[in-house]
């Protein structure tokens, strides 16, 4: 026999799932699988338990509908048995037993049966089951035979050889009315759907509709109680079959007392118990000879039913019912209806459906316990968020593709925080190279205009300075003008000078760059600018590859002007370093002093031409413009790090020039 696909039971309404996994925490076995955004379960892991459905707030789990399909049967031209499950008085209290009976038939079905039959027949097959030596778990519950062949394997051959009350009935009917009736089951059960195409019992029955779905069809019929004949069951009518659905019930129908001494009987039923009763079962500590056991509180809390009434109240309906029952039913004809049946075949085969997945390896566990930021035991919190009981269960599911770490609380927590400080830390990124590139737009445009005014000035400064030293060759040494002529000369020098600055600071000298030596660079400097007396200059050149194409005349301008600011920024004295670098493909240099600091309000004027905070006639403020010039024309940086602030105290400043080791990189 080749075994059908697993029927889809229960589907996402994608709109409605917000991914809070209450239902993965409360699927009994993790069939729900969380991808693409949302809830997912899986049909082949599926029990059809319904639970998932119950506990959605969103409503965004639904059974799949069977609707149509009955519809289409009651439609054509096959004569039809509806087989009504126990529950029903839990179902329809506002309905005489009757009147409903009555709604079905004006249905279309031709028959309408009741299952407590079944279930008396499948009762008697369990208590001889019982004077056997083997242990047997109840197979009433379809959820249950199905979490034993996909989780419990090895128990299968403990299942116990019997048909469900519904497949007991349907073979019961056809026996009884002919094998060409079509059967449709009516119950509160979603699981009923898969067992009705499980491959071992296909095709005794139907279709299989809830009770909730039941109600659809009478509305969408308009069918109501007013409008029927009440009528009864077709027989064979059942008896104590009708307690089934309860709590014990299926014991108390097969006339099995659980007896606490003897421990050979044991009732579980609620879809955590269950679970762990096959466990127990399972383990060989528990010796009961039979496990009755279904998924549900009694077949009465399936979710395929509307009622919002509580276990108690819906237990008493369907104990009244049956009690009423009880007092028309005699027994001597039930009973011969029932030995009617005694060669009736209500055997059935389990298989395993094997769902398990191999586990993973301790070091694979730990492997994505540590991608979750889970490094040593006290990071697993063990909280169920995620909805696995503990870390590591999240972990094999991770392991297993039903979970994704993001599932994990206290983790995706963590990574918001990291994201959100990344975040700050790239704005805060952006901001500065922002401001830099704004300040670097001003000096352009300080540039120009400096550029300008330099060419301006400089043709007739070039006039100025040929005629003053014409006239100062041409007077005589006691001419009285020749003083003059001498201070015009000087000042038009100075001011030459200061026009060089400015062409520099604009980028409109030229560099000529040629291979030179780090080392030789910083040497040439420091003798252009040596130290006065109340300060040391360190010369620290250790470099791995000194050699580097520059302009050095202009270097050496760069570096004095670098090294002359530093010693006026320690008027009491200290220390400057002079230090050469390997930077990869650049070189750097840097001349760091413990002077007086830089506030961050002059920090972002440096390089302006003309900004000095020393007195008239010691600065120029030009010295930073020209280097800048200097540097940029070199296609290098010069970067300023400096300490101000009054609480620490001054801590000196150090300028970086980086500037690229080769003319091309
Ligand atoms: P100048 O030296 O003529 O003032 P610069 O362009 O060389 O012009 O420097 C501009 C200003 O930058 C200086 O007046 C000083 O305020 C500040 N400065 C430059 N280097 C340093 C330094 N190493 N320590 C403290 N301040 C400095
Ligand atoms: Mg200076």
């Amino acid at each position: 026999m080749t075994l059908n696909e697993p029927p889809v039971l229960v589907t996402t309404v994608r709109k409605r799932c917000r991914m809070c996994y209450t239902c993965v925490r409360e699927c009994p076995v993790k069939a729900i699988r969380i991808a693409d955004g949302q809830a997912k379960v899986v049909s082949e892991r599926c029990i059809g338990c319904g639970n998932c459905i119950r506990v959605c707030s969103q409503n965004a789990k639904q059974m799949v509908s069977t609707v149509d399909q009955v519809a289409e049967l009651l439609d054509g031209d096959e004569r039809l048995i509806a087989l009504i499950a126990p529950s029903f008085p839990a179902e329809f209290p506002e309905l005489h037993y009757q009147q409903l009976i009555g709604m079905i038939r004006m249905l279309g079905f031709d028959k309408v049966c009741d299952v407590a039959f079944g279930a008396d027949l499948v009762a008697r097959r369990y208590r001889s089951l019982l004077s056997e030596r083997k242990r047997y778990i109840t197979t009433s519950c379809p959820a249950v035979v199905a979490t034993v062949e996909r989780y419990y394997p090895q128990l299968v051959g403990h299942l116990a050889p019997i048909v469900s009350p519904m497949v007991a009935s349907a073979r019961a009917l056809r026996h009884k009315y002919g094998a060409d009736f079509r059967v449709v089951f009516i119950g509160p059960c979603i699981a009923k759907k898969g067992e009705s195409v499980a491959s071992e019992v296909a095709g005794e029955i139907d279709a299989v509709i809830t009770f909730l779905e039941l109600r659809q069809l009478f509305l969408h019929r308009r069918i109501s109680a007013n409008s029927v004949t009440p009528s009864d069951f077709d027989p064979p009518i059942g008896r104590l079959g009708g307690i089934f659905p309860l709590q014990g019930g299926e014991l108390q129908a097969a006339k099995i007392q659980p007896d606490l001494l003897a421990d050979e009987v044991v009732n579980a039923d609620g879809h955590k118990t269950f679970i762990s009763a096959l466990r127990a079962f399972d383990s060989g500590q528990f010796s009961a000879k039979l496990l009755d056991v279904i998924c549900c509180e009694g077949c009465i809390m399936g979710q395929g039913m509307s009622s919002n009434e509580s276990a108690f109240v819906r237990r008493s309906r369907v104990s009244n019912y049956v009690r009423q029952r009880m007092t028309v039913r005699d027994e001597a004809s039930w009973e011969a209806d029932l030995d009617g049946f005694a060669e009736l075949d209500l055997s059935r085969d389990f298989f395993v459906r094997d769902q398990r997945i191999d586990q993973p390896t301790r070091e694979e566990i730990e492997e994505i316990l540590r991608k979750m930021g889970k490094l040593t035991p006290s990071d697993e919190l063990n909280c169920g968020a995620c909805g696995y009981e503990t870390c590591r269960e999240h972990a094999v599911a991770i392991f297993k593709g039903l979970a994704e770490s993001e599932m994990c609380l206290p983790f995706t927590i963590e990574s918001l925080h990291r994201s959100v400080s990344d975040l700050h830390e790239s704005h805060a990124e952006l901001a500065s190279t922002q401001q830099a590139l704004m300040h670097s737009e001003r000096l352009a445009s300080m540039g120009q205009l400096a550029a300008c005014i330099a060419h301006e000035i400089n043709n007739p400064l070039g006039v100025v300075i040929m005629y003053a030293h014409l006239l100062q060759e041409t007077s005589k040494p006691d001419d009285p003008a020749t003083e003059d002529l001498a201070m015009i000369a000087r000042e038009a020098d100075r001011c030459k000078k200061i026009v060089a600055g400015l062409l520099n600071f604009a980028r409109q000298n030229k560099v000529l760059r040629s291979s030179s030596s780090v080392p030789a660079l910083l040497q040439s400097s420091a003798d252009s600018a040596p130290p006065p007396p109340h300060i040391s200059l360190e010369l620290d050149a250790e470099m791995r590859d000194p050699s580097c194409e520059m302009d050095l005349d202009q270097m050496i301008q760069v570096i004095v002007n670098l090294l002359r600011n530093a010693y006026d920024a320690m008027p009491q004295g200290g220390k400057v370093r002079l230090i050469g670098r390997d930077a990869g493909n650049n070189v750097q240099i840097a001349v760091q002093d413990n002077g007086v600091g830089i506030t961050e309000e002059h920090k972002k004027r440096l390089f302006e031409p003309f900004f000095t905070t020393k007195a008239m006639g010691k600065g120029t403020g030009l010295g930073l413009p020209t280097s800048y010039g200097i540097v940029k024309m070199h296609r290098g940086q010069i970067q300023v790090d400096s300490n101000a602030d009054p609480n620490i105290g001054p801590t000196g400043t150090t300028f970086t020039i980086t500037i690229p080791r080769h003319n091309g990189s």
